[in-house]
């Protein structure tokens, strides 16, 4: 049995996966503005998780019978001037949204839904390696500054590729 109240909440968390795979395009659209296409790569693929995060969400409440309903995503609105700003955005979102999933951890463990508890469990693992992500990003763009290093940099992070989710459903 599951809880009405957390799959409730999992049906809003839907919407700010894909609102955090919005967001990450609209920083990744920064950086290929900007010729910095390593950049723009590595916040493409950030973005395909998120919607993999939506996905993932999605399957988990129609194989409880619930049917997600998709709701208008809102607009990016953060505003960047210097390279480093979308990274310090970036983590910033990852602990807002790791907020949100431990809030859900809170009701599902509060109704004794066992179930979501197990899906979350990955989710608060997933939250921690993408903080770790962009604070380690953050972190060498504060070392590089913005002199011609940011190039090397960019060089790296172009070689990122999309990997499928460690967890899906059959
Ligand atoms: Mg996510």
């Amino acid at each position: 049995m599951y809880s009405n109240k957390v799959m409730d909440m999992l049906k809003v968390q839907v919407n700010k996966e894909f609102y955090a795979a919005y967001l990450y395009l609209d920083m990744a659209n920064f950086y290929a503005d900007k010729n910095l296409d390593g950049f723009a790569n590595w916040f493409y693929v950030q973005a395909q998780e998120e919607l993999d995060h939506a996905m993932l969400i999605s399957k988990y409440l129609l194989n409880n019978g619930i049917r997600p309903e998709l709701e208008a995503i809102a607009k990016p609105d953060k505003e960047f001037k210097e390279l480093i700003d979308p990274l310090e955005a970036a983590l910033e979102h990852e602990k807002y949204v790791t907020k949100c999933i431990h809030e859900i951890y809170d009701a599902a463990m509060a109704e004794k839904d066992y179930r979501s508890k197990q899906l979350l469990d990955w989710f608060v693992l997933e939250q921690n390696e993408e903080e770790a992500n962009a604070d380690s990003l953050l972190q060498k763009m504060k070392m590089i500054g913005s002199g011609g290093q940011v190039f090397i940099l960019d060089a790296q992070l172009a070689q990122r590729k999309h990997e499928p989710p460690s967890f899906d459903f059959d």
